[in-house]
């Protein structure tokens, strides 16, 4: 017999939490703010002198020759697919656990994302998965360094070479992540980045590409500037008013002021990341006792950055499925989420591209069985605790 004190907060008993913990969220100090004031009263709100400042800090921090910043995560693939130069009867090999976006910048270009199946112990691209799919129209990969964790790189590198494949890592989890002592934004032609609040380093919307190829870095740039070749600011500087528009190209530029704040932000993301690691920790020692829950592998040459943190629950230990369990955990006040429904199983693919169900077994079955736990730099002691009490609870309720 359970007491009331035990009764879960779905089923009428005291919540864990009166306000609800959210998965993820921004932290923003005081010196974010001045900075951003700064600009505000500067003469360039936008393409000023703030991109390259910026741009400069995101190569030196993910050890990237060149970085290239634009309006957001999104806009950073469609860069990215226009860079390759992917077209038409052009097929891109993408995990079908990722965030829609990575599949839609090959849309966008006119090809033809193929999904590939991911481990079902990290959830990152399986590279036998990835060597049944290619074709001879395969032209290029993306990867997604899911949740934080860089991918098998050599495996999935040495089928790139082989099949001559180029590579975009969609590192939208991973900044300042590495994999066997190299950092995240160099493992691959072209790694993309997002500074949306709930990433690791915001600049209320914002992203980046970060390459060591001029060319194509210098291709992305006139890409974001509606395919212009000069911009405003370089043309103040030349006192010209002389342009030419080269290619179509889009207006994906990043304006001073999330520049500002991105600067800001980006000098304390390491910290953020090692605040981040030891929620993790506290969380994978917690759940080692509770069979209920099996937190994702970690690969041991990896430095993971945790953008977040993703459990599955044991089905066969439990009497009720996911979607109960994550019901229960909200209602105990922890805001969980679930990253991510397979793309695949989106109905614009499944009409516009003929996937379904069956395409990705071990992307599915996960899906069915994952759950992400709050973590960010702000969290408290407490909020941990809070989460571990909640899991805990819920699971010792709903076990078999
Ligand atoms: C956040 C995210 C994106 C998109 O970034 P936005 O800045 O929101 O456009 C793309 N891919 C992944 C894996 C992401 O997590």
């Amino acid at each position: 017999m359970t007491s009331i004190s035990d009764k879960l907060a779905i089923e009428g008993g005291v919540p864990v939490r009166t306000e609800t913990l959210p998965y993820g969220r921004h932290s923003v100090t005081d010196d974010d703010i001045e900075s951003v004031v700064r600009v505000l009263r500067s003469d360039w709100l936008t393409t000023g002198p703030l991109v390259a400042e910026f741009e400069g800090a995101v190569a030196k921090a993910t050890g990237a020759d060149h970085a290239v910043v634009v309006s957001n995560g999104t806009a950073a693939l469609h860069s990215a697919t226009y860079a390759l130069a992917i077209g038409p009867g052009d097929e891109v090999a993408v995990p079908a656990m990722t965030f829609a976006a990575s599949a839609n910048c090959v849309v966008y270009q006119g090809g033809k994302p193929v999904f590939v199946d991911v481990d079902p112990d990290t959830l990152t691209m399986d590279p036998t998965s990835l060597r049944d799919r290619i074709t001879p129209k395969t032209k290029a990969l993306i990867t997604v360094d899911y949740a934080g964790q860089p991918c098998d790189y050599d495996e999935i590198l040495k089928i790139a070479r082989q099949h001559n494949l180029r590579v975009i890592d969609d590192a939208c989890h991973a900044i300042g992540g590495s994999y066997k002592g190299r950092p995240v934004g160099t493992l691959t032609n072209l790694s993309t980045f997002s500074f949306h609040p709930v990433k690791h380093v915001t600049s209320g919307e914002g992203g980046a590409i970060t390459t060591n190829d001029e060319t194509l870095a210098q291709r992305m740039r006139i890409f974001r500037n509606h395919g212009i070749t000069t911009d405003h600011w370089q043309r103040a500087k030349q006192q010209s008013w002389f342009y030419e528009m080269v290619d179509l190209g889009y207006n994906y530029r990043l304006s001073d002021i999330n520049c500002a704040l991105g600067l800001s932000q980006l000098t304390r993301l390491q910290q953020g990341i090692s605040r981040r690691r030891e929620i993790a920790n506290a969380y994978d020692s917690a759940f080692a006792s509770t069979p209920e829950i099996s937190p994702l592998s970690v690969m041991p040459d990896v430095y993971h950055a945790y953008h977040i943190y993703v459990v599955q629950v044991n089905l066969d230990l439990l009497d009720a499925n996911r979607d109960q369990v994550a019901a229960a955990l909200r209602a105990e006040g922890i805001g969980i989420n679930v990253h991510y429904v397979p793309v695949h199983l989106h109905p614009f693919y499944q009409s516009q591209f003929g996937t379904g169900i069956g395409d990705c077994p071990a992307a599915e079955k996960a899906y069915e069985r994952m759950i992400t736990l709050p973590i960010f730099p702000d969290m408290s002691e407490k909020d941990t605790s809070d989460v571990i009490t909640a899991v805990q609870r819920v699971m010792n309720r709903y076990s078999k």
